[in-house]
């Protein structure tokens, strides 16, 4: 038996919690975002309601147009402390029922719970005790969708929403993908749905239809992952450490190594990479995790939450010493380690309402010392950004 991977997703999040906070919200359209000034704001809407969605409101779109589409709504301001609280609360309880959790936005991720079969019952049985999990804990309702994949998963989590709940069986992938439009298509906007249908290819089943050698000619790699996601195939792995907002450096010894020498040196070099560009992208992590592989691909993730966030090697290396610490064994060969900082805070310095300023002598430090790594490059970092691009966040 494959694996078994749902992809969890709140509905409408923000607008949502603002409706269980706020009695008099429920059951009325509810735009969260920017400030509609009388129909003449500039930005844009992050959430709405599911009663706002009936008059043509929806993410992303210009707070003036909804303004103009909805000038009955109840417009907030987001909250996003609050929404941030929620979402780690909802997290926490996802991982109780795996330890393969890897969110992908502020409400949503994957759970690989082939693992957690044995103790908690079929894909189905788990994502029912998920949605009544959350439901309980936090009075909100998330959809879930459960298959064999990713990105299988996800589109089933989407199909039935709010509340939704939808089971893709093994093997019957290609089917449940077949009707659906090619924009449910990872990678497949707007544009590029119109290029397929000027080929005639409007739906994914006739994507999946269609020869493979001749969309690889005329669209390369590119075609290739679209006919394969098209068969329903998507090998790639719910990886913890590299989800959502994560910020990471990790490295391959280009030799397996024991020695407790260069595994502090290494592990070093890393915090102060990730350190540097926590600070160049100006947020701080409140979340660090070591990984650690042995030679024979033994893999260990260990990560712990702070108190205060941090954008320093000063304060995230001991906490990353003491998750490495416990995992090096006497002898035993390590093939890889890595560090990542995860739930990551906007850095707004000397205004930080929730923790206070906390400007030091590491910060004032470490400042110099970006302004010499700026001047003079870094051609040793070679390993990927973790920043998911924006096509992987889907929606709310
Ligand atoms: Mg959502």
């Amino acid at each position: 038996m494959g694996r078994t991977i749902l992809h969890v997703d709140m509905d409408a999040f923000y607008a949502a919690i603002e409706q269980r906070d706020r009695i008099q919200l429920r059951g009325k359209p509810v735009i969260v975002g920017a400030d509609p000034k009388n129909g003449r704001g500039r930005g844009i809407v992050s959430t709405c309601s599911y009663e706002a969605r009936r008059f043509g409101v929806h993410s992303a779109q210009p707070i003036s147009k909804a303004w103009r589409l909805c000038p009955q709504g109840i417009y907030v301001r987001p909250d996003m402390a609050k929404y941030a609280r929620v979402s780690e609360r909802i997290m926490s309880l996802l991982m109780e029922f795996s330890d393969l959790v890897e969110q992908v936005s502020i409400d949503e991720a994957f759970l690989d719970v082939t693992g957690s079969r044995e103790l908690y019952g079929s894909g189905e049985e788990i994502a029912r005790k998920i949605k009544s999990r959350i439901y309980g804990d936090q009075r909100l309702t998330a959809s879930v969708g459960v298959a064999g994949n990713k990105f299988v998963a996800k589109v089933a989590s989407d199909l039935e929403k709010p509340d939704g709940l939808v089971i893709v069986p093994p093997g019957k992938e290609k089917e449940f993908l077949s009707p659906l439009p090619m924009t449910r298509l990872w990678g497949v906007g707007a544009k590029t749905a119109t290029y397929f249908t000027k080929m005639g290819i409007e739906r994914i089943g006739q994507l999946a239809d269609t020869d493979r050698a001749k969309l690889i000619r005329t669209l390369g790699k590119g075609g290739e992952d679209l006919w394969r996601l098209s068969q329903g195939i998507d090998d790639r792995t719910v990886s913890p450490e590299e989800g959502y907002k994560s910020i990471g450096h990790e490295t391959t010894f280009e030799k397996d190594t024991a020695d407790p020498d260069v595994l502090h040196d290494t592990l070093l070099e890393l915090t102060e990479k990730v350190a540097q560009r926590l600070r160049s992208h100006q947020v701080r992590a409140r979340t660090i995790a070591v990984k650690f592989r042995e030679a024979d691909f033994t893999t260990y993730t260990r990560r712990t939450t702070l108190q205060v966030p941090a954008d320093t090697a000063e304060r995230i290396f001991p906490v990353a010493q003491r998750l490495m610490r416990p995992l090096v064994r006497k002898g035993k060969l390590v093939r890889l380690i890595g560090i990542y900082g995860s739930n990551l805070v906007e850095d707004q310095t000397g205004q930080l309402p929730l923790f206070g300023p906390e400007r030091s002598k590491d910060r004032d430090l470490a400042a110099a010392m970006d302004d010499i790594t700026g001047r003079f490059g870094d051609s040793a970092i070679t390993r990927a950004s973790l920043v998911p691009p924006a096509s992987k966040r889907g929606k709310t």
